[in-house]
């Protein structure tokens, strides 16, 4: 039960990973108290340490702000952007305007539950009311729990027990009108905060993929629901296709919540009862998913940084930079794997398949240590997520909850194979082999010398041969894990 702020002072409420007007409880508590509301972005660099935003995600947010900012003025509000450390901030806009409560959705990095902790604290000392809700999660991460009432550490039961759970039903509306925020509380410009690259611009081509904000975030569910649902189960692995959702910054960005998500994917299959309810439920087992990706960050706050199952931390990873730096230009000269990384960096995003693919080509065939891949695609996704991110790549790395086993090796051809049959994917992000037969796309150093003259191939010139024997790689890696076994 949230108690009413005590007085008409102007209540505060602080914008974070939730950038949305609609099923937003904090704000529409906010707004419900009757007061001023001041409506807050604080951009806090310095909290987040390590962990703060990368490239690809200040773009994200210097959009996403921009959209909310309008989308706030459109219902006679404003938003108030301010930069430093949060604390500070928040104290010197209630010493500024005698401001009483403030109200968040709740966070849960490491890093930021453990400030909202201490900020929550500083403020009831000074008698500043906190009121905090859950906007990001269908269910808080110390609320799912095993019948010995431990944290769930495999996949399957923990969603199962998720789903024994009464699911969301209700979603709050936008508030129809906000109350003007106090003239004399100055924030400033998004532009200042400085969060769009300099020359060169690499976000140039961002826009064709992305609209950051709550009306793209409405537009890309529905576009999936007309478009893509019904066959997901397939065509989340075809990577040339629009198979997916493609929520995921949004989804982090709190554009949209997985309570709008969930609901509207229910909605849809009851207007269509022909819809196979498989196609939904496998969707929404991956925002499932993403829960279990807080479930252990939650329970491991360590899993940004290593291993959740401890015995890996002796594991013979390599030094090898050159590798490390192919990899992230795209220039393995392994087809997939290149375009993949391509993708990355030319829209911020990778399709799934593709992030397995190339995550285990470099933990497995380059032995490099899954925390230079995470560090990375941190640096240049737009949904660069810690949880999601963190307990994705020990996934791959075969040292997380629930991971792949390690010794399961993708062949990045054979998966090439099946997922790209006929190469559209490759030859879309890598035009040094647009003209390359499908037989032998995912392969060209196979290729006999006719079939790569005729495609204007030139293996170690216009296109680098394999930077690793694919094979050779696989052995290196099974005997690496070789090592571990016979340690333990
Ligand atoms: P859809 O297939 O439409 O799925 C719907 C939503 O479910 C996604 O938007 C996402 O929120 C969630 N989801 C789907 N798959 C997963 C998963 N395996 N783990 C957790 N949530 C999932 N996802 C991120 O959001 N941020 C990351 O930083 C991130 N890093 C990853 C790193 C690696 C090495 C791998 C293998 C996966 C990573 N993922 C990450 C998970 C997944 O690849 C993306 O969520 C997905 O590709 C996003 O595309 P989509 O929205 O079209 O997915």
């Amino acid at each position: 039960m949230q108690r009413k702020p005590k007085s008409s002072a102007p209540t505060i409420y602080w914008f974070r990973q939730d950038l949305r007007l609609s099923d937003n409880p904090a704000l529409s508590a906010a707004v419900t108290a009757g007061s001023p509301v001041i409506a807050l972005y604080i951009l806090d660099d310095d909290a987040a340490g390590r962990w703060a935003m990368g490239g690809a995600s200040r773009w994200w947010l210097h959009h996403s702000l921009t959209a909310l900012d309008a989308s706030l003025k459109a219902k006679g509000g404003r938003l108030v952007v301010r930069r430093g450390d949060s604390a500070a901030v928040l104290n010197g806009i209630i010493d500024e305007t005698k401001a009483g409560t403030v109200f968040w959705n709740r966070r849960y990095e490491p890093a930021a539950v453990a400030q909202d902790t201490k900020i929550k604290a500083d403020l009831s000392s000074r008698g500043i009311e906190v009121q905090s809700f859950n906007a990001a999660l269908l269910f808080e991460p110390w609320q799912v729990k095993t019948q010995a009432g431990e944290p769930f550490k495999v996949f399957t039961p923990f969603w199962r027990a998720c789903q024994a759970r009464p699911m969301p039903d209700t979603i709050m509306p936008a508030p129809k009108s906000l109350p003007a925020t106090p003239a004399n509380v100055k924030g400033e410009s998004i532009a200042v905060l400085g969060l769009l690259p300099e020359k060169p611009n690499w976000a140039a081509r961002f826009p064709e993929f992305w609209s950051p904000g709550e009306i793209g975030a409405e537009e890309k569910l529905g576009t999936f629901i007309d478009s893509a649902l019904g066959g997901y189960s397939d065509g989340r692995d075809r990577p040339s296709l629009r198979g997916t959702s493609m929520l995921s910054p949004h989804l982090h960005f709190g554009e949209i919540g997985p309570r709008q998500v969930w609901r509207a994917i229910r909605f849809a299959e009851d207007r269509s009862p022909g819809a196979a309810a498989t196609q939904s439920d496998k969707y929404l087992s991956e925002i499932g998913w993403r829960e279990f990706s807080y479930h252990l960050l939650y329970q491991a706050p360590h899993l940004p940084e290593r291993c959740f199952r401890p015995e890996y931390d002796a594991f013979p990873w390599e030094d090898d930079r050159a590798g490390l730096a192919a990899w992230r230009k795209g220039l393995t000269g392994v087809p997939i794997v290149d375009a993949g990384m391509r993708q990355l960096w030319t829209f911020g995003w990778m399709h799934n398949r593709v992030r397995m693919i190339v995550a285990s080509f470099l933990v497995k065939h380059l032995l490099v240590p899954w925390q230079q891949g995470a560090d990375w695609f941190w640096d240049t996704l737009v949904d660069a997520d810690l949880a999601s991110n963190s307990a994705s790549w020990q996934w791959v790395a075969g040292c997380g909850a629930d991971a792949a086993p390690y010794f399961r090796i993708f062949n990045p051809v054979l998966q090439g194979e099946r997922f790209d049959t006929q190469g559209e994917y490759v030859r879309a992000l890598v035009p040094e082999l647009a003209a390359m037969p499908p037989r032998f796309i995912h392969k060209p150093w196979e290729a006999p010398a006719e079939v790569l003259s005729k495609a204007g191939v030139a293996l170690g010139r216009s296109y680098p041969r394999p930077i690793v024997d694919l094979q050779r790689g696989r052995e290196r890696a099974l005997a690496a894990f070789g090592t571990l076994k016979s340690a333990a």
